[in-house]
C-alpha cells in the first residue's frame, strides 16, 4: 500500500512535493516543529510557553521541487 503522504502535490504548479520538516533551533540543537491546539500559554514567572498538557502534533513541511512552495501538515501520530 503506498503512502499518501509521499504523493503530494504542489498546489501552485502541479509538481512533485518533498517530504521534510521545518527545523526550529533550540538550546539542545535543531527540533522538529510542533503544532499545539489552542494559544500560547506562557508561564507566569518563565518566558517558555507551556504545551504539556495540549494535543500537539508533529509537523511535516512539504516542499515542491518545481516552484519551491511549502505546505505543511500535522497528521495525527
Ligand atoms: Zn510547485
Amino acid at each position: 500500500m503506498a503512502d499518501p503522504v509521499a504523493e503530494r502535490t504542489c498546489m501552485e504548479c502541479g509538481g512533485p512535493m518533498e517530504r521534510g520538516f521545518i527545523a526550529d533551533h533550540s538550546y539542545g540543537g535543531i527540533v522538529q516543529s510542533l503544532w499545539v491546539a489552542g494559544g500560547p500559554d506562557r508561564g507566569r514567572f518563565s518566558k517558555s510557553i507551556k504545551v504539556k498538557r495540549k494535543r500537539q502534533f508533529v509537523v511535516e513541511t512539504f516542499r515542491c521541487a518545481y516552484c519551491g512552495a511549502l505546505r505543511s501538515y500535522a497528521p495525527d501520530a
